[in-house]
């Protein structure tokens, strides 16, 4: 049996189709079902349902042997004790700083709300600007508007968050895809079958 983790949302419906192509079809969908094991319609591969900041974890102690996760997440976890092999080039986007359109030029220590508090420290650290990272869980867009922060760190997309709350983004720390990622364990034990789904998937990603 393959257990590949997957996180609701985003990753999980740009996944659906690289997945059909290697015949992996669930059955059932976690949008209207609470199921958290989902199988599929090979046998041999069940997929776990998890939120995107655990997918790492679940990876790494071998509880999933494979997982489709964000780069940024995969960064902030440090990613060394999971394989990375492929770039499934889903859910694409950018981890950028951004400040109020009014904001000063800062000059000294910054505040910086973000999620990604690792990513975000070693940034500020590698340009040598004093950065005081506050860790926020979500609604990193508010910091900025109520004082609690100079800049966030965030994925964006097309923008619009930041727009409607009078953010602009301001620089590039990088540009973010969904990786596949498989336990180093599991690249041995199932090294057939792990090996036989990242040519599917490959062979997928080629065509596209
Ligand atoms: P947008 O308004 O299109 O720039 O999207 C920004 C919002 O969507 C932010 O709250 C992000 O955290 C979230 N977001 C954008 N792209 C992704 C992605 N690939 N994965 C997860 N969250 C994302």
């Amino acid at each position: 049996m393959l257990t590949i983790a997957v996180s609701k949302g985003r990753i999980y419906e740009d996944a659906l189709p690289l997945l059909a192509e290697a015949g992996i079809v669930p059955t059932d969908d976690p949008k209207t079902c609470r199921k958290l094991i989902l199988s599929t319609t090979r046998d041999d591969v069940q997929l776990v349902i998890i939120r995107a900041t655990d997918v790492p974890t679940f990876v790494e102690y071998g509880a999933a042997d494979l997982g489709i996760a964000g780069k940024d997440v995969l960064l902030e976890h440090g990613a060394d004790s999971l394989y990375e092999p492929l770039d499934l080039k889903i859910a694409c986007c950018r981890l950028m700083t951004a400040t109020r359109v009014d904001a000063p030029e800062h000059k000294g220590r910054i505040r910086v709300a973000t999620k990604y508090v690792n990513t975000a420290r070693k940034y500020f650290a590698e340009k040598g600007i004093q950065a005081e990272i506050i860790k926020l869980y979500g609604s990193m867009e508010l910091a900025p508007l109520v004082g609690l922060a100079d800049c966030i760190v965030d994925l964006v997309d097309t923008g619009s968050t930041l727009k409607a709350n009078g953010l602009v983004p301001r620089e590039l720390i990088m540009n973010i895809s969904s990786r596949l990622v498989v336990n180093k364990a599991a690249m041995k034990m199932k090294n057939q079958a792990i090996a036989l789904l990242l040519e599917q998937l490959e062979k997928t990603l080629s065509q596209r």
